[in-house]
């Protein structure tokens, strides 16, 4: 089956078409400025990226666009549009209605409207996806994979914040987690890769990438992450400020003479590494910085480590012990500084790092020595991929 699956943000939208037998990527691309100008990235596995300036006014010409590229003559991974047999649609997220991922229904279409207001950039986005395609390929059947849908399977103690029970029971203020499609492939993956049974299994994943985020999963299943209400909690980020003592929001609202929005794009777009080192989000500029003796830039480094190493720590605690340390994403599968920094940390738990191994970038690896109790490995995350498998599994 060839899976089309849609990552639509309000004025993005990134496609892969992905068969499902041999789970080769056959094009894949980007729409950009939609609503603006309109460019489209379109790349067919093999091919060099094509660019095109296009007009796409709305999201439903920049879907048409990717069926026009897809369906070329000379360059098309595909003859016609019959030859989509599904869609998958990445959906932020899905609330406490959704624990796993669904066919796409009105019914849902209603549930996830529902969920608005708790992803007010990301759920409105994914839902102009999801009717643009409904127009375009009506007959198409289309499905919804939710990143917080991983981390419903969290305890009430993990998913609870110490505020007035009311603000849970009368708005939902509770932990959901993001990242989860991540979590859940590469924590699978993490325990197929080490001949493990993910269902008797202690696997901690740190996927780091500009977003980042922790979980731990017990036996296939996650029982608690970093992230929360928002993908703000959790990890100092690139521009995230992630855990802070929430008084320092009235601290520095006062200082600065801000209002509660100006302190929130304080917290996301100005803090994490970015604001610690005045340099960059990026890790290979920090990474550069500190070479060059940068002193900002290796302070940055260190808090990012630091915190990912506590949160590793609490996680054991959490599972009571722990079987394997995965890393994944941009950070995680290509910054073996990083890796290296997390792993003197927990030389505690019997952690020893294989500095050859932990060379690698965005391969499988062990980069733990033979004899370390805790195994640590890069296990690259493939969220397209996880979506397509999602979308086969509830179509047939
Ligand atoms: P997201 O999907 O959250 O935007 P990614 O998972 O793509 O992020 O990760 C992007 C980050 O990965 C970059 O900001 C950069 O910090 C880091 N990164 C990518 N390549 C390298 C590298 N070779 N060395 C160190 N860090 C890298």
């Amino acid at each position: 089956m060839n899976i089309l699956v849609i990552n639509c943000g309000s004025s993005s939208l990134k496609y892969q078409l992905i068969n499902s037998e041999s789970e080769d990527v056959l094009a894949k691309g980007l729409c950009e400025r939609i609503g603006i100008d309109g460019r489209l990235v379109y790349q067919k596995a093999g091919c060099d990226k094509e660019f095109k300036e296009a007009a796409m006014p709305t999201h439903k010409q920049a879907i048409e666009l990717v069926i026009t590229a897809l369906t070329n003559d000379k360059t098309g991974a595909i003859k016609e549009l019959s030859e989509i047999d599904a869609v998958g649609h990445r959906l932020v997220h899905g609330g406490e209605k959704f624990a796993s991922s669904v066919v796409i229904t009105p019914e849902v279409i209603a549930a996830v409207e529902e969920c608005c207001e708790l992803a007010p950039l990301h759920n409105p986005a994914n839902l102009i996806g999801v009717a643009a395609c409904k127009e375009v390929m009506p007959d198409v059947p289309m499905v919804g994979v939710f990143d917080t849908a991983f981390h419903q399977t969290m305890p009430k103690k993990a998913y609870l914040y110490g505020l007035p029970y009311e603000y849970y029971e009368k708005y939902k203020v509770r932990r959901y987690g993001f990242h989860g499609t991540s979590h859940s492939f590469v924590s699978k993956r993490t325990a197929e890769y080490l001949g493990m049974d993910y269902n008797n299994s202690k696997i901690i994943v740190a996927h780091l990438g500009n977003g980042a985020s922790i979980s731990a999963v017990l036996n296939g299943k996650c029982i608690d992450t970093s992230m929360g209400l928002t993908p703000l909690e959790g990890l100092v980020m690139g521009t995230r400020s992630g855990d802070i003592d929430p008084a320092i929001m009235e601290f520095i609202a006062k200082k600065e003479n801000l209002d509660i929005d100006g302190v929130m794009n304080v917290l996301n777009k100005k803090s994490g590494v970015q604001g610690l080192s005045r340099l960059s989000s990026d890790f290979r500029d920090l990474e550069a910085g500190m070479n060059d003796g940068n002193e900002l830039a290796e302070n940055a480094i260190e808090v990012f480590s630091y915190r990912v190493a506590k949160y590793i720590g609490a996680y054991t605690a959490a599972l009571n012990g722990v079987d394997a340390i995965a890393f994944t994403a941009g950070i995680g599968e290509n910054g073996p500084i990083v890796r290296k920094k997390v792993m003197e940390y927990l030389g505690y738990l019997g952690v020893a790092a294989d500095d050859e191994k932990n060379s690698v970038h965005g391969d499988e690896a062990v980069i733990s020595t033979p004899d370390s109790k805790v195994k640590v490995c890069v296990i690259p995350t493939n969220e397209e991929l996880a979506i397509a498998r999602e979308t086969v599994a509830l179509i047939r």
